[in-house]
């Protein structure tokens, strides 16, 4: 009975939308509804058709499985019809736009798709000979010196997997620096509004947090900086632009003052995108600082994956880079794979292979198509595109923080004071509006954020429609008529509020058939 219809997509009580009467099948036009790939299994159904195999010798020692493995029987059309419409319901970059501030979810140009799919970059393996890969060794050779040049440094890793395993590398490094001094240092100095793998990582390197609060302007405080440096401070790890999208002006006498007392300044660059080719921070005094390759140079992301965080290194630090990385001698390109001869002092590896090779490609794609002026560019519209949606919302949404912003634009939920709106149920309606919403409640520095980065891939008519989108809400809100609109929405969503406290807390992992539980 279950594979007659599809499942209910609106929760009991959530309150009657009498515009959007019930169907017959749970289908709503193009969206839709069937029962999970699970239930539609019928046992013995098959969609391919192989010879019974030949007497072969089991080679398991009697430890071949005998039971099923609880995959559901299905035919190929079923199968392909599940995924289909499951990547339909997926909102993606390719299909809108996608505020998410703090992420950079940009457009992914379709050259670097095809460069990466070339035969000969595409279906190479970490283990071939490096002779009959040395194109795909100058490859990532040429991105580490496009990186060196961008932002003034002498080395850079690449084999970091993302943006978080980068800043991994770095505090590694660090500690790798100060035990070759000789030194125990146990504190690690990170400002509130850090994204939260800075802290997660300096804890996984073993090193206490110290959080440094922020001013009334949302840059850190100086004063208590200095106040919390001593000689068992590591370093700092700081980002910037920071997270509520400002230049932190002092960075230079931040790095003074944390290198005279001995320690290290990481800086986080997921939102290198704002400053690129306008500023090097090698030229701001930086040790370590990871690249978000998938942010700033575009090659997709998202759903956990794939990323690459290669991290530029000061002189102080390159010593202690991790293993492997690319040498450029008289006979070609080769590989340092060990921790000996110039690599005697590095930490070791980080990863198995050399790093996201399919990223490098993309990057190094978006890096030669856009050309020197172009990359420069690219920061100077992804910051004009935040600030024509910072003044066309500033009247209607407060802006914390005055004045200009960098890559992304920050407001918090003031002027939805007593409207009985918030910000969740803001980013509820704006799903019915065809948007995936901004990223909420961060940082946690401000009340009720909502954080908005357009990036520079967007066209005036997007933000246009988008101001007209966020203004329309926010009146809607205001002029407080209607107070079940917001709490009823998403209406239109394949599904609609969900109980992500419930899922968050009692998580049901593994599907079991009716009565099985
Ligand atoms: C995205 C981001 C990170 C983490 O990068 P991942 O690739 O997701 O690990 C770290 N810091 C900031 C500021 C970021 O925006």
């Amino acid at each position: 009975m279950l594979n007659n219809v599809g499942r209910q997509t609106r929760p009991e009580g959530a309150g009657g939308d009498t515009e959007m009467p019930e169907t017959f099948t749970g289908n709503r036009a193009l969206n839709l509804e069937t029962p999970l790939i699970f239930e539609q299994g019928v046992p013995g159904r098959i969609g391919v058709d192989l010879p019974e195999p030949k007497k072969v010798k089991a080679k398991l020692g009697g430890l071949a499985r005998k039971g099923r493995i609880g995959l559901p029987d299905l035919s190929e059309p079923q199968v392909l019809r599940h995924y289909v419409r499951l990547s339909r319901q997926n909102y993606s970059i390719d299909a809108g736009f996608y505020p998410l501030g703090s992420c950079t979810m940009k457009h992914n140009p379709r050259i670097n798709e095809k460069a990466a799919r070339m035969p000969g970059l595409g279906d190479i393996h970490p283990l071939q000979p490096e002779s009959t890969v040395q194109g795909a060794l100058a490859l990532v050779y040429e991105l580490a010196e496009w990186l060196k040049t961008i932002t003034g440094m002498p080395a850079v890793a690449m084999s970091p997997a993302a943006g978080a395993h980068g800043e991994l590398c770095g505090v590694m490094a660090m500690r790798a620096a100060h035990e070759a001094r000789g030194e125990v240092r146990t504190r690690i100095l990170v400002p509130e509004s850090a994204h939260g793998t800075n802290p997660a990582t300096a804890a996984l390197c073993g090193y206490k947090v110290d959080s440094v609060p922020a001013r009334a302007d949302g840059r850190m405080d100086l004063e208590a900086f200095e106040a919390k440096l001593g000689p068992d401070v590591a370093g700092v790890m700081l980002t910037n632009p920071n997270t509520c999208g400002l230049f932190e002006n002092d960075i230079r006498k931040i790095a003074d003052l944390v290198h005279a007392a001995g320690g290290y300044f990481y800086c986080d660059g997921a939102n290198f995108n704002a400053i690129l080719g306008r500023t090097r921070p090698g030229d701001l005094g930086v040790d370590a600082m990871h690249i978000n390759l998938h942010k700033t140079f575009s090659t997709p992301h998202g759903g956990g994956g794939p990323g690459s965080g290669p991290v530029v290194l000061s002189d102080a630090l390159a010593p202690f880079a991790p293993v492997p990385y690319v040498v450029k001698d008289d006979n070609g390109y080769r590989l340092q794979e060990d921790v000996e001869g110039d690599a005697a002092q590095s930490f070791g590896r980080m990863k198995t292979f050399h790093g996201q090779m399919g990223m490098f490609i993309r990057a190094l794609a978006y890096m030669l198509s856009h050309g020197a002026d172009g990359l420069k560019q690219i920061a100077e519209d992804a910051v004009l595109n935040a600030n024509y949606i910072r003044v066309g919302l500033k009247d209607v949404l407060h802006t914390p923080f005055d004045g200009v912003c960098m890559h992304e634009a920050l407001f918090d939920d003031s002027t939805l004071k007593d409207t009985g709106v918030s910000t969740l149920d803001i980013a509820k309606a704006m799903i019915d509006e065809g948007y995936h919403p901004m990223t909420m409640y961060f940082p946690l520095v401000v009340h009720g954020a909502m954080l908005v980065e357009p990036t520079e891939s967007e066209t005036k008519e997007t933000l246009d429609l988008f101001i007209g989108t966020m203004r329309h809400l926010v009146d809607k809100a205001r002029t407080g008529n209607d107070p079940d609109f917001f709490k009823n929405a998403p209406r239109y969503s394949p599904r609609r509020r969900l109980d992500e406290t419930g899922a968050a807390r009692k998580p049901i992992l593994r599907w079991a058939p009716e009565g099985t539980e």
